[in-house]
């Protein structure tokens, strides 16, 4: 599932095909947009925010994008040939290269100037340029009876964090995803090591939060149910926590992260 990292490449990437070409053609595939053409505009950026992204385009036009479970940006050479694929959202193309968004949560075309709408509400950005530890510390720690596992996955409280750095963040702090956020010491320390493993994974295609990057030894407990701890070899749980969403599957070492 794509996380903070992965949509922080995914904008540079964008960014590298599209900022400062022109856009020969758009083909918007949701219908609200199923008539919007971007075609002769200047791409003048593309950001993530968190989770999500934006591809500015001169004329205070930005493209809101989100990934959700299963979407991605791809970018090829451009090839002028329409593209069938039912999961295609959104093609964006300049006389070099084409870029492809697949099964896309969110689509949306909103002015720049007015971008906050769909991003004011997120937190202290991990990855952003000027990420303020403090605040994100005082959005976490404002809910003191909620599970910790829960608030570090709420975008408003820091953006970026998904399943994978939340449950690797805890394990590593040695914390109960059900350990109320009041009760727990070091939230700066925590939200810092999220970043870090952020950071540490933001360049590579892969989520390493061991420093093995073989496969099946990535993680400490995220996809590990069942098998035993690395460290102590007490079998993983897994579970669901809050809302019932996919996203909220969630993985502890119950000895190395009393509850
Ligand atoms: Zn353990």
């Amino acid at each position: 599932m794509p996380e903070g990292d992965v949509v922080w490449r995914t904008a540079r990437q964008l960014h590298d095909a599209l900022a400062g070409r022109v856009l020969v053609r758009s083909d918007f595939r949701v219908p609200r947009y199923a008539t919007t053409s971007l075609a002769g505009r200047v791409v003048t950026d593309a950001i993530s925010r968190g989770k999500h992204l934006l591809i500015r385009v001169e004329g205070d036009v930005s493209v809101h994008t989100h990934l959700r479970m299963d979407g991605s940006w791809r970018i090829s050479p451009a090839t002028g040939q329409p593209l069938r694929d039912h999961r295609i959202r959104l093609v964006l193309a300049n006389d070099t290269w084409q870029a492809v968004g697949q099964q896309l949560g969110i689509v949306e075309v909103i002015r720049t100037s007015q971008e906050s709408r769909a991003v004011g509400h997120l937190g202290p950005d991990l990855l952003g340029p000027a990420f303020d530890l403090a605040e994100a510390v005082r959005r976490l720690g404002a809910d003191p009876q909620r599970a910790i596992g829960e608030a570090l996955l709420d975008q408003r409280n820091l953006a970026g964090v998904g399943n994978l750095y939340k449950a690797e963040t805890l394990f590593l702090r040695g914390l109960s995803p059900w350990r109320p956020t009041g009760e727990v010491t070091g939230l700066a320390d925590l939200v810092d090591l999220a970043r870090q493993l952020l950071e540490a994974n933001k360049e590579r295609v892969g989520q390493v939060t061991t420093g093995n990057p073989a496969r099946g030894e990535q993680t400490w407990v995220y996809g590990r149910a069942g098998r035993p701890c690395r460290r102590c070899s007490t079998v993983i749980r897994g579970g669901e926590q809050g809302p019932q969403t996919e996203e909220r599957v969630t993985f502890w070492c119950p000895r190395c992260q009393p509850g």
